[in-house]
């Protein structure tokens, strides 16, 4: 996969996806898996926003069961069944637990809540590989809660013991992504920002451009825009000079610590916070990842610019403040944390800033003609890394019927994702790497679990630096750069 903006420029398309996390990724091998002609880019690199930054859980939808949704539970089943067939070397059945408590979540409550899941969930294998099976659930007593939780003092008279999936690399989701739809035939180009909007007789017809590595800018044709820009959504709808209104959400940040050791061997567990207040009893999950531990969620509204997301000091005692009431046997300090991720996600509007964020529940799939009039241009706004290939599925259907062309059935459920080379300069030479950052976050694995130390960050600049010509300060500039992943 390689970066021509000359084909950019120079091809009329018939969709541009903008962004390229896992929304817009999805999105333009959607299209180009169905046959339609598709350009995507990013401001940054591929996956270097939320998508990077989640729980790396993939759903299966036991907790939409609480709230009786059923359609969000076939929902969750489908995508995890979908990412487990088509990334088996990246995402893994990853066996959780849950303290059985009180009444609505005690032991009988739950084992209805288990076997529901279960029956919901009768075609979960299907198509998947024998060893990425994802088991029935079942309930556990008290004793065997703490022989599979070292340590757990907590609150449970046993626990559920159900299935979820896990991420090993939810980049590498995204670059594979990238990839397969360019295999399909997308046009792909990293480090490339929407500046605006092309338009002919109210109608959009394309997006004005600028290459982030020359400042240069261009314009890219096509029928169709998506915005797919996560939290920067209502940031290109502004592009539109008040034409469109903005969409109703707000910004939460949330927040995942990554520990040096691994807490609990794996096993996930989702154990209630415990801290007075309005998180007292929600779930804070602790993840075998990678051999050390994600853990997680601390959210908090997110009032700045949504380019000056930077989580603080506060935050993180925060995060294991409510990780250490989950589980005080844990006596998390800031020395226990490998690596901060963190990103914004949408939430309700008009919460005071100091409640608790309300994240919304469900995806947007807007299309500007009917809600705002302008037509060429469609939204889509998700809530979960699971569910974007979904998402992706009923975007180009409905881009399809707006362009009034036939297109195939949808295989991206189906079609399995490359299984790409983590080589560094195989990452230089053919995925599109530009920068060190590039290479240590999004394409090797390297700076997964923690930052890699100066050595290993110098030796992978210099490697890069004889393909890419870098000179001794631009190979600093790279490396100051890379020590902080989230700025
Ligand atoms: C802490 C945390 C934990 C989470 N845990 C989970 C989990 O366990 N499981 C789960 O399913 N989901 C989880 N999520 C939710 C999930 O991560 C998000 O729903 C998903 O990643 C959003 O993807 P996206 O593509 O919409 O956004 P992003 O990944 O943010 O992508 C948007 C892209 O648009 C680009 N962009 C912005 N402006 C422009 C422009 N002008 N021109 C070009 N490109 C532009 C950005 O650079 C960015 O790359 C979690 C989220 C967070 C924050």
């Amino acid at each position: 996969m390689q970066r021509d903006l000359k084909q950019l420029a120079d091809t009329p398309f018939d969709i541009t996806v903008i962004g390229g996390g896992i929304y817009g990724a999805a999105i333009a091998r959607e299209a180009a898996l169905r046959g339609l002609t598709v350009a995507v880019i990013d401001k940054g690199d591929f996956c270097c926003a939320t998508s990077a930054n989640s729980l790396k859980i993939i759903h299966g939808g036991l907790r939409y069961l609480q709230q009786a949704d059923i359609i969000r539970v076939r929902e969750s089943v489908r995508e995890r069944r979908a990412m487990l067939r088509i990334a088996p070397h990246l995402i893994r059945p990853l066996p959780c637990l849950m303290p059985t408590t009180g009444v609505l979540k005690s032991k009988a409550a739950m084992l209805a809540g288990v076997l529901a899941n279960d029956i919901l969930s009768a075609d979960r294998n299907r198509g998947v590989d024998a060893d990425h099976r994802v088991p029935r659930g079942k309930i556990i007593s008290r004793r065997e809660l703490e022989k599979r939780l070292p340590g757990y003092r907590g609150p449970g008279t046993g626990a559920a013991l159900w299935n979820d999936a896990v991420a090993n690399d939810t980049e590498r989701i995204v670059v594979e992504m990238v990839q397969s739809a360019t295999s399909a035939g997308a046009c792909t180009a990293n480090y490339v920002a929407c500046r605006g909007f092309l338009t002919k007789n109210n109608r959009i017809t394309g997006v004005r451009v600028q290459d982030m590595l020359t400042q240069e800018a261009f314009d890219i044709r096509s029928k169709l825009v998506i915005n797919a820009a996560g939290p920067w959504s209502n940031q290109i709808l502004e592009k539109l000079d008040g034409e469109v209104a903005p969409l109703p959400y707000d910004l939460a940040l949330g927040m995942n610590a990554v520990l040096k050791q691994e807490l609990i061997p794996t096993y996930a567990a989702g154990l209630p916070c415990q801290e007075p207040g309005p998180d007292k009893g929600r779930l804070m999950f602790i993840v075998p990842w990678r051999g050390t531990t994600m853990a997680g969620t601390f959210y908090r509204h997110h009032t700045d610019a949504v380019d000056a997301m930077q989580p603080t000091d506060a935050d993180t005692v925060r995060l294991l403040s409510q990780l250490n009431s989950a589980m005080p046997s844990a006596q998390l300090t800031p020395d226990h944390v490998a690596r901060i991720h963190a990103g914004l996600l949408p939430c309700k509007p008009g919460h005071s800033a100091e409640s608790d964020p309300k994240l919304l529940r469900h995806y947007m799939l807007i299309d500007h003609a009917q809600r705002d009039s302008v037509d060429g241009l469609i939204t889509a706004l998700g809530v979960k890394y699971t569910t974007a290939r979904d998402v992706a599925d009923r975007t180009i259907s409905l881009a399809a019927c707006k362009l009034d062309k036939a297109i195939r059935p949808s295989s991206s459920a189906t079609t399995p994702l490359p299984c790409g080379n983590t080589d560094i300069l195989h990452a230089v030479r053919n995925e599109m790497a530009q920068t060190l950052s590039d290479v240590v976050y999004r394409r090797t694995g390297l700076g997964a679990t923690s930052i890699p130390d100066d050595a290993t960050l110098q030796a992978t600049a210099n490697t890069m630096a004889e393909t890419l010509s870098w000179d001794a300060p631009r190979i600093a500039e790279e490396i100051a750069r890379a020590r902080n992943p989230l700025a």
